[in-house]
């Protein structure tokens, strides 16, 4: 491909020392220097890309830096072994839109090693409308699954409603685990019953400051929040029960205390789906091929243009958006 060829993309730049994004064309050599061009079909909007877009959060580290921790398209040139032009490919984390040039991009350069191969399950676009977030949620089910989710007990999830909890209520309630979903938004119960949720708890019940040890009521829990909500989900969970950390929309603070972890063998998992290796990616989009309804994810997915990643950043941290958001890149 021609080297002059232009293009847009949503950068990062530092203006008057603060980080600016905006629409930007970018050349072809502009992009970095890695091994494997890939034409975006799709990104995706998922929470870190809110911070990142709208400077909230230090997660571009590098500028200027194209943001957007998702990719998904087709591989137009590589000096790989791994990838030939036409491969179908999506990537998740590995530092896109942190220190590497992320998915807001009609094209992009990346190492071989970060992508992996499009789930036959799926196309481009629902790779995209699982994301980051799906994927993660996909963790967190695993993890869970392999702890052991005793049969007849609660599963929650907290910030149901958002990317990652919409997205781990569809895979638990598929699996056959009974879901409560904590959500500060009513009227989302009718999407999140139509995802699988049975029952609810107001997440300001669980905002509340309580004791270390309360009635055991959860058999697991998938908590994407943080902060007192997480310490209240590992005081009422079950004797010998775990819960998956993956969040921190309410907060990067844990005011808890060790009692049930050493009175009631309650494990606290953390989850990171950046660095994951590439064993547990493939073992998570496995999950999510053979248990996620295609119904389900386009119920949960909006699909938006580049232009609007700005306005939509704003959104998502204000947790007004609702379950996933793919964007198109390009026409
Ligand atoms: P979303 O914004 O889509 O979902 C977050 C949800 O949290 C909201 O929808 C809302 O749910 C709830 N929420 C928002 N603000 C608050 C608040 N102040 N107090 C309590 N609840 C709140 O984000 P994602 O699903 O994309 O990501 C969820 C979290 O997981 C984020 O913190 C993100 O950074 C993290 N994450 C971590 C990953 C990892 O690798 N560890 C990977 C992916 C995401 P409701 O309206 O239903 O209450």
């Amino acid at each position: 491909m021609a080297s002059d060829e232009t293009f847009e993309a949503l950068l990062i730049e530092e203006v008057d020392g603060k980080p600016r994004a905006g629409i930007t064309t970018l050349r072809l050599s502009d992009l970095p220097d890695h091994e494997v061009l890939v034409e975006v079909a799709y990104s995706t909007l998922n929470y870190k890309d809110g911070l990142a877009v709208t400077g909230k959060g230090r997660i571009a580290r590098r500028l200027p830096l194209v943001a957007g921790i998702d990719l998904a398209g087709t591989v137009k040139e590589s000096s790989s072994p791994d990838w030939n032009p036409g491969d179908k490919v999506i990537i998740n984390g590995w530092g896109l839109s942190e220190t590497e040039w992320g998915g807001y991009s009609r094209y992009q350069r990346v190492r071989p090693e970060w992508l992996i191969r499009l789930p036959e399950a799926f196309s481009l676009e629902q790779a995209m409308a699982i994301g980051t977030a799906g994927y993660t949620a996909a963790l967190c089910v695993e993890a869970l699954e392999t702890w052991g989710l005793p049969e007849g007990r609660e599963v929650l999830v907290t910030g149901a409603a958002g990317g990652v909890g919409s997205v781990a209520i569809a895979l638990l309630a598929a699996r056959g685990h009974k879901v409560t979903a904590s959500t500060g938004r009513e009227e989302t119960h009718d999407y999140l019953r139509g995802l699988g949720a049975s029952d609810f708890v107001h997440r300001d019940e669980l905002k509340q400051e309580g004791r270390p040890l309360q009635k055991e009521r959860w058999g697991g829990a998938v908590d994407t929040v943080g902060s007192q909500i997480l310490a209240n989900v590992l005081a009422q969970s079950c004797y010998g029960s775990a819960v998956t950390a993956c969040g921190l929309a309410a907060g990067t603070d844990l005011p808890a205390t060790v009692l049930p972890h050493i009175l009631r063998s309650v494990a606290l998992i953390g989850i990171d789906s950046v660095m994951a290796p590439a064993a547990k990616r493939e073992s998570a989009w496995a999950l999510l091929a053979e248990s996620l309804s295609h119904d389900h994810l386009a119920q949960m997915t909006q699909v938006e243009p580049l232009s609007r990643v700005p306005e939509l950043a704003e959104e998502i941290l204000a947790g007004k958006i609702r379950g996933r958001v793919v964007i198109k890149i390009g026409n």
